[in-house]
């Protein structure tokens, strides 16, 4: 998973990208990275890390710059190291040219091998380089062109944002995997991945940038669409509003934390059950509590403390503490728990390694019942469109029954959102807009191991 924005036309472009990133630093941590133009030339700046400590403060004030692509990184593909910190930059028959990328490519091994094979330079070990290796080789006579000539050679998910001296080009594959809003700034347009990146800016949520629409933003001229990639049945990501997106964000068009009280709602009539307190995980299993709450009427309590002052976790190898990294992030309020019956409810249930020790937690702190509620259904199968779950083998609902799974954790009851009940949470019953790929192992691309919908073949343009 990973962030994206770009700004257009705008005095502050640099500034405006910093702050957005800022707010989407949840989609990625490992590295973060501006290329800015001034109409002239085009300027990267790339760290590892937090955009905090990528940027200095003289940076940020003092990059003149109109236009600006903007990137956090949490990697899907390729290394993790400085090479692949995005947006990348490369020198091409168009002029310099920057990309960055929020999703995932997974065929693209034969053609960078075919690039590299004939004398083309990719600028990094990832997907997203051979886009920009693509274009570059395009016979095409314009970048936008030869944008849209790369992107129809490959399959999978992008939101892309493409920079030149003079455009800012932002994509979404056919699919549209991958959440992209558009926003008016004062002066100018502004794309992100989520609406709170420019919420804070008040940028004017517009709409959002279409599956398959490639959208072209002058500093002078009104934005302008254009469709060129065969159409197919949507596959927008169900996890970005369970988990991902932040609670103050509009995700493909809807406000994630209305939706999230939707699922804790309808959660709590799929799985009802006898207790003293509700006590979401902090944070992201807290929208699905308060629905739990509310349909239940049982009493919603803070029962667990998130510290967000610890850092990063030192691990002492001659001393093990059971838990650790989870006790580190989370603490119980024994006074809260002490001798009642509690509903713990989280977004979802990866490997069951965190719910398991949560559990164990809320259980010494005195619980006399733990019943745990997921506001997602079991994840069975991994994911090859930009999100980085585990493989198979660590998925813990791919291997056993939810009554399992419930003994395995140490739960005393065990619910997941039905399928049916979370399309219904996010306003799309007849599941026709939603990717449910983890949930079912059935993709809508080709994936190795898996079964493909074969909804539609790409084919180039
Ligand atoms: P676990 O079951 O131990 O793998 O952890 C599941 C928890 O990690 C969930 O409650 C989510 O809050 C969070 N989570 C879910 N999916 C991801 C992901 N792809 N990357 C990081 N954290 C995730």
């Amino acid at each position: 998973m990973c962030g994206v924005i770009g700004v257009m036309g705008h005095p502050r472009a640099v500034y405006l990208s910093y702050l957005g990133l800022r707010r989407l630093q949840p989609r990625g941590q490992e590295s973060a990275g501006i290329v800015a133009t001034d109409g002239e030339s085009l300027v990267q700046k790339r760290g590892m890390g937090h955009v905090k400590d990528v940027f200095t403060d003289a940076e940020i004030t003092n990059w003149p710059a109109h236009a600006a692509i903007g990137h956090n990184r949490y990697s899907t593909a390729g290394d993790s190291t400085i090479d692949e910190a995005q947006p990348f930059m490369q020198q091409t028959k168009f002029g310099k040219v920057a990309i960055c990328h929020n999703g995932h490519l997974p065929h693209t091994a034969e053609q960078a091998r075919q690039l590299l094979a004939s004398g083309h330079g990719l600028v990094s070990t990832s997907d997203t380089a051979v886009v920009l290796g693509l274009l570059s080789q395009s016979e095409k006579d314009n970048v936008v062109d030869a944008f849209i000539d790369a992107l129809s050679q490959v399959e999978g998910a992008y939101t892309m944002l493409l920079l030149t001296r003079d455009k800012l080009v932002a994509a979404r594959d056919p699919y549209g995997f991958r959440p992209l809003a558009l926003g008016k700034l004062d002066e100018g347009w502004v794309v992100a991945s989520e609406t709170a990146a420019f919420q804070l800016f008040e940028g004017k949520y517009e709409r959002e940038v279409l599956p398959g629409e490639v959208l072209i933003l002058t500093r002078d001229q009104a934005p302008q669409s254009l469709y060129p990639f065969p159409t197919t049945q949507p596959a927008e990501c169900l996890f970005e509003h369970v988990y991902f997106a932040r609670p103050d964000s509009k995700v493909f068009g809807s406000p994630v934390s209305s939706e999230r009280l939707r699922m804790g709602r309808r959660l709590a009539q799929e799985h009802p059950v006898s207790a003293d307190v509700v006590v979401g995980i902090p944070d992201s299993g807290m929208g699905a509590a308060f629905g739990f709450h509310e349909e239940s009427k049982i009493p919603l309590r803070l029962g667990l403390t998130r510290d967000h002052h610890m850092g990063r976790t030192f691990i002492d190898p001659n001393y093990e503490i059971r838990g650790l990294k989870v006790k580190y992030k989370l603490s119980p309020v024994p006074d809260l728990l002490d001798g009642q019956r509690v509903v713990l409810v989280d977004d979802s249930i990866v490997r069951g390694n965190t719910i398991m020790e949560i559990i164990e937690m809320v259980r010494k702190a005195g619980a006399r019942e733990v019943h745990v509620r997921s506001s997602s259904p079991p994840v069975i199968s991994p994911c090859y469109q930009g999100i980085d779950t585990k493989s198979k083998d660590e998925l813990i609902a791919a291997h056993l029954t939810i009554e399992e799974i419930g003994r395995e954790i140490g739960a005393d009851s065990l619910g997941y959102l039905s399928r049916e009940g979370l399309l219904w949470a996010v306003g799309d019953p007849e599941g026709k807009r939603h990717c449910t790929s983890c949930f079912t192992g059935v993709y809508p691309i080709r994936v190795e191991g898996g079964t493909s919908k074969n909804q539609h073949e790409m084919v180039s343009t």
